[in-house]
C-alpha cells in the first residue's frame, strides 16, 4: 500500500525556504581535529611508517581474544553493573595492592571506565565547577584542557623544564600557581609525550603543596607498566596522603596492546568515587560486558604486565640504537612507548612543519610536541612512538638515517 508521506513540517515548508540550522556558539573554540588523527591520516595518504599516533602495530595475545569470545558465548552480553563487573573490580584492586601496596575497596573505590579519556573527563566533570582552576603541567595530553573547559574550569599552566636529564616538573612553580580557586592538579606519570617519570621525591613535593588544602589530584597513569631501566612506577596511590585525595586513572589499552577496546578504570577513595559514579552513570552508564569478563580472567596471570617493561625497553633500545646513526638528539626518558628527539641540528622548521615534512618527504610520521601546549611553543622537538614491530622500527630507522 502506498502511504501518503506527509508531516506538519513538510506541509508548512515552502519550496523556496530551505530548512535552516540554528547558529551554535562553540563550547571549544580552540579545538580542531586531534593531532593524532591528522598525522595518522597524513601517514596513510603518503604511505609513511606511522610512528605518530600512539598505538601498537602488532596484535594482542590471542588468549585475550579467546577470553572475550568465551564470555560472549557464555551469554555475558547484557548491561553489566554500572560500576563494572565485580570480578574485574576485584582483580584491579588486587593488582594495585600487590604492585603498589595500597588497598582500594573493590566495591566502593574502583570504577571501570570506557578508557582513560572517559575517566579523565568524568573526573573533571564531577569535581570542577565554574570558576575553579585546574593546574595542568605542560606539555600535556590533548584531552586535558578541553575536558577542564567542558567542566567550566580554567586551566592554569606550568611548563616542565628540559635539562640534561630530560623533562622534569618544577614543583616550586606548581606551588606558585596554586590559588584559593585551585580545585585540582593534574599529573601524568609516565608522561606523554616526554617519557619522563616521577619518583618518590616528586610525590613528596606534590604532597607538600596540597597538604592542608582541599585540592584534589587527577593522576593519569595509563603507561604505568612502561617504566624502564629498573625504575619503579611512582603511582600516587603509593603515597597515603596523596591517595586520600587522588583519582588514579589507568587503561587496559596500553597494557594489553588493545587501544581500540577502550576499557580502563578510576581508583579513588569512596567519597570521591561516589561523586565520580554520579556522573559516570549518566555519561556512559556501563562499559562493554564481555571485555570486562575477559580482562578479569586474563589478569589472573600477572606475567603479561610484569613482562611489559622488558618488552618495551628492548624496543626502545633498538630504536635508540638506530637513531644514533642520525643527527637527531635524544631527549632522555624513562617510560612510555614514546621517544622525543631534538631535530634542531637538521632543520629550523616549526615542529608542525617538520613533522609534516618527515611524513610526506621522508615517509616517517611523528607528532610535534608543540601540539601538547595551549600556547604555541617551539622547542625543535618531535615525538616518535616505538610500540611497533621490529621490522617497522627498522624501516623507519632506515628512512630516518637518510637525513
Ligand atoms: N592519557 C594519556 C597520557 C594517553 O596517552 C592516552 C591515550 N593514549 C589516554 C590518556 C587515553 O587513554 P584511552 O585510550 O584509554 O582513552
Ligand atoms: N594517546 C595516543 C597518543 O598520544 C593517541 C590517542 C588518540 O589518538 N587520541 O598518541
Amino acid at each position: 500500500m502506498n502511504i501518503p508521506h506527509s508531516t506538519t513540517a513538510m506541509t508548512n515548508s515552502t519550496p523556496d525556504r530551505l530548512p535552516v540550522t540554528p547558529a551554535l556558539e562553540t563550547k571549544l573554540p580552540r579545538v580542531g581535529t586531534t593531532i593524532f588523527t591528522v598525522m595518522s591520516a597524513l601517514a596513510s595518504e603518503h604511505g609513511a611508517v606511522n610512528l605518530g599516533q600512539g598505538f601498537p602495530d602488532f596484535d594482542c595475545d590471542p588468549a585475550l581474544i579467546d577470553a572475550v569470545t568465551d564470555a560472549m558465548k557464555q551469554g555475558l552480553n547484557q548491561y553489566p553493573p554500572m560500576t563494572g563487573v565485580p570480578v574485574l573490580r576485584t582483580a584491579i584492586a588486587d593488582k594495585i595492592e600487590a604492585l603498589y601496596g595500597h588497598r582500594y575497596d573493590a566495591a566502593s573505590e574502583i570504577t571501570v571506565t570506557a578508557g582513560a579519556t572517559q575517566g579523565i573527563l568524568t573526573t573533571l566533570l564531577c569535581c570542577v565547577r565554574t570558576g575553579d582552576e585546574v593546574i595542568v603541567i605542560e606539555p600535556a595530553y590533548d584531552s586535558y584542557v578541553p575536558a577542564i573547559e567542558l567542566a567550566g574550569g580554567t586551566p592554569v599552566f606550568v611548563q616542565m623544564q628540559l635539562g640534561e636529564t630530560g623533562y622534569t616538573v618544577p614543583w616550586d612553580k606548581v606551588a606558585a600557581a596554586v590559588s584559593p580557586r585551585t580545585r585540582m592538579i593534574m599529573v601524568n606519570t609516565p608522561h606523554n609525550p616526554t617519557g619522563s617519570v616521577l619518583d618518590t621525591s616528586d610525590l613528596e613535593k606534590l604532597a607538600d603543596i596540597v597538604r592542608g588544602t582541599d585540592i584534589l589530584i587527577l593522576s593519569d597513569e595509563v603507561y604505568e607498566h612502561m617504566v624502564f631501566d629498573g625504575r619503579e612506577h611512582a603511582s600516587l596511590c603509593r603515597h597515603p596522603e596523596l591517595a586520600a585525595r587522588s583519582f588514579v586513572n589507568s587503561s587496559f589499552g596500553k597494557t594489553y596492546h588493545v587501544t581500540g577496546w577502550k576499557v580502563g578504570y578510576v581508583a579513588a577513595p569512596a567519597a570521591l568515587s561516589a561523586e565520580f559514579r554520579k556522573v559516570h552513570q549518566f555519561n556512559v552508564f556501563t562499559v562493554n560486558t564481555p571485555v570486562q569478563y575477559a580482562l578479569a580472567a586474563y589478569m589472573k596471570n600477572p606475567a603479561p604486565y610484569l613482562e611489559l617493561p622488558a618488552f618495551y625497553q628492548r624496543k626502545r633500545d633498538l630504536f635508540l640504537d638506530g637513531l644514533k646513526n642520525t643527527r637527531f638528539k635524544l631527549v632522555p626518558s624513562g617510560g612510555t612507548y614514546f621517544q622525543c628527539v631534538d631535530y634542531r641540528a637538521i632543520s629550523d622548521k616549526s615542529e608542525a612543519d617538520f613533522s609534516k615534512w618527515l611524513t610526506t618527504e621522508l615517509g616517517v610520521a611523528a607528532i610535534p610536541v608543540s601540539a601538547f601546549y595551549a600556547q604555541p611553543k617551539e622547542s625543535g622537538i618531535v615525538r616518535f612512538c616505538f610500540a611497533k614491530k621490529d621490522e617497522t622500527l627498522q624501516l623507519a630507522l632506515k628512512r630516518l638515517a637518510a637525513i
